[in-house]
């Protein structure tokens, strides 16, 4: 019998209502085993342990957080089959994101899940989702870090929050689903991805404000980009750019302020805010003239694991041609075909 650690870190799914709204409330390793046990679902389950952090709101986590999660999972990976992690759903991708980059090359699933209405309140979909994450957590073939919400398991690194109230939360427009959770469990073994070079684990300490983000906008200009990347400990700037990449190229004023950002050692990428496709930074005047300033396209790459990719490699103190090189270095599924598939310096 498989076991799994399940790693609870907070989220709507443990909270209790307050008078200003929903707030984590301790416990739910314990709550979770008596709701399974009550409903009789626990002993289809694969056997779990439970590892509680006091529980926050995931809209208060900041990237120093991955490290213990990266630590703890490390730490314990030989003594469990798979991992599930319990996260609030606000800010879940950003986290798996940032976890599937921290052990990349892993051997095992480890399963992010949450929930859209707390434990024990009515119509929740707690106990679905943590059912099927630890089903999920159980299959060896499976290594992978993904996300499992509603009727979907996403690659952890291409999953975005997409609603605030369905009980599909999740999407990844720019991926398929790793597998559909219907009356079946379909797991799509073709689709997992296969890393043949061995773990590259890390767990860094993060600084929280390493990484400035511009998203693009009417009237944007010179005085947003050094406003944001004013302070020393800025040291990447994400640009999310309008439809394949492109910038309001007729301001030369901005486009000075990011020569000179990268000029002082900022990292600038470029990410569509579209929800769907890439970046194609030779498709536009308006586009390549943020290539001629060296600012790395990104391909279709989420925002949030751009952010966490750049957080990552920032934290593990890689140079800034390494940093350039390895963000578009496919790790773990992050980039679809526009990513270079070249295997990772030694
Ligand atoms: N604010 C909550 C959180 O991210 C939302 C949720 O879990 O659904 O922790």
């Amino acid at each position: 019998m498989a076991r799994v650690l399940m790693l609870a870190y907070g989220g709507t799914i443990g909270m209790v209502p307050s008078p200003h709204g929903y707030v984590p409330a301790p416990g739910l390793g314990e709550r979770l085993r008596r709701a399974l046990q009550d409903t009789g679902a626990g002993a289809a389950l694969p056997a779990f342990e439970v590892w509680e952090q006091p529980p926050i709101d995931s809209a208060n986590l900041r990237p120093h957080h991955w490290q213990t999660m990266a630590q703890h999972l490390q730490a314990h990976w030989a003594d469990y089959d798979g991992f599930v992690v319990l996260h609030g759903t606000d800010t879940m991708a950003w986290s798996a994101a940032a976890l599937a980059f921290l052990l990349r090359g892993l051997d095992k699933p480890v399963i992010l899940t949450g929930a859209q209405i707390p434990l024990g309140v009515a119509r929740s979909d707690a106990l679905s989702n943590v059912s099927a994450a630890l089903m999920l957590a159980a299959q060896p073939e499976l290594c992978e870090v993904a996300l499992c919400f509603g009727r979907f398991l996403w690659r952890g690194c291409r999953a975005r929050k997409v609603s605030a109230q369905r009980f599909d939360a999740f999407a990844a427009p720019n991926d398929a689903p790793l597998a559909e959770l219907g009356i079946e469990l379909v797991l799509h073994r073709q689709r997992l991805w296969r890393w043949p070079h061995g773990p590259r684990w890390t767990a860094p300490a993060f600084d929280d404000e390493a990484v400035a983000v511009l998203t693009l906008h009417p009237g944007v200009g010179a005085a947003a980009v050094r406003a944001l990347t004013a302070s020393e400990r800025v040291r990447a700037l994400l640009l999310l750019t309008y439809g394949a990449g492109n910038v309001p190229a007729q301001d030369t004023a901005f486009l000075d302020a990011i020569a000179a950002a990268s000029a002082g050692g900022v990292v600038v990428v470029n990410a569509t805010q579209c929800w769907h496709g890439a970046v194609d930074a030779g498709a536009y005047a308006t586009g390549s003239a943020l290539a001629r300033l060296g600012v790395v396209p990104l391909a279709d790459m989420t925002p949030e694991a751009a952010w966490a990719k750049l957080h990552v490699l920032l934290a593990s103190g890689a140079d800034t041609a390494t940093i350039r090189a390895e963000l578009v270095r496919n790790w773990c599924g992050e980039l679809g075909a526009n990513g270079t598939e070249a295997p990772p310096a030694a």
